[in-house]
């Protein structure tokens, strides 16, 4: 394992998921299907956890449904979503759902999100500001909201909030992206403070990663030159293990800073 501290960022890079390490645990996961969430899910899986598969895109969840029972995984539960319209009371009939089938909840790593328009502040259109903070940030409070109570009956439940660069230092062109990804790390230090390790929450910060919202970012740039999201993964795993049993309320990077 390799974590280590720089600064207030605390950077855990080439973990290596001991086999098993997510044995007995149920975790779910949004964004699950395409991108760091797939990647997470597959490895998640892999590693032993019963998981939860979120997203609105059905046909891509049951693609991830398909690769992890191929694998010898868990049979998945899916939960289609559309966290930009999805109703409290949705948010609620899934709780329920995984209380009825599980009883409790292990891990929530909250991976879906959505970039938005590259603009100055001064020309952002309102409309996808709004979707913007609801999808990135809204929806994350509500399926917390939701989940809090199967956390809290796990012996050792993990929330995970996937932050990113402009959401510790702001840039010129984030607009909503980098307000929501600071507003992430809020939410992550006050629930944090509230819940007291049980469950314990922090955020995560995948870095430059290969995905189709790194390429609507930086359309000009060699993917290659990029970590993969199956990378990335160990880094999602070691926060929802037992490794980081100790961790709360801390902002890990899953790459060193470029030099
Ligand atoms: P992708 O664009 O590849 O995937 C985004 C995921 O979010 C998809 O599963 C998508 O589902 C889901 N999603 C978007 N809108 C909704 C919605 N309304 N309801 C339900 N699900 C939705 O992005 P990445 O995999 O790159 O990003 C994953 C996370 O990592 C994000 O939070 C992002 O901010 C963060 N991140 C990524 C970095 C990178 O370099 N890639 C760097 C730093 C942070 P659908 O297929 O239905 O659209």
């Amino acid at each position: 394992m390799h974590v280590t501290h720089q600064g207030p960022i605390d950077v855990v890079d080439q973990y290596e998921p001991a086999a098993g390490l997510l044995d007995g645990r149920v975790i779910l996961v949004t964004g699950a299907n395409r991108g760091i969430g797939r990647a997470v899910a597959l490895a998640a899986a892999r590693a032993g956890a019963q998981l939860i598969l979120s997203g609105r895109n059905v046909a891509g969840l049951e693609k991830v449904d398909d690769e992890i029972r191929a694998a010898g995984g868990l049979a998945p539960s899916l939960m289609p979503l559309n966290l930009l319209k999805a109703t409290i009371d949705e948010y609620r009939v899934a709780a329920g759902a995984i209380d009825d089938a599980f009883g409790r909840l292990d891990g929530l790593a909250h991976i879906a999100g959505i970039l938005g328009a590259r603009s100055t502040i001064e020309h952002f259109p309102p409309m996808e500001w709004h979707n913007v903070m609801h999808v990135n940030v809204s929806a994350v409070f509500l399926m917390t909201q939701a989940m809090l109570p199967l956390l809290k009956k796990s012996e050792d439940g993990s929330v995970i909030l996937t932050s990113s660069g402009v959401g510790r230092t702001g840039r010129a062109h984030w607009g909503a992206y980098s307000v929501s990804k600071f507003a992430i790390e809020g939410f992550m230090q006050v629930l944090a403070d509230e819940c007291d390790g049980r469950p314990r929450v922090n955020s995560l910060n995948p870095g430059a990663t290969r995905t189709a919202m790194r390429r609507a970012a930086y359309p000009a740039e060699d993917p290659n030159k990029l970590r993969t999201p199956e990378d990335i993964a160990a880094a999602f795993l070691y926060l929802l293990g037992p490794d980081s049993r100790d961790a709360n309320g801390r902002a890990f990077d899953c790459q060193p800073p470029r030099s």
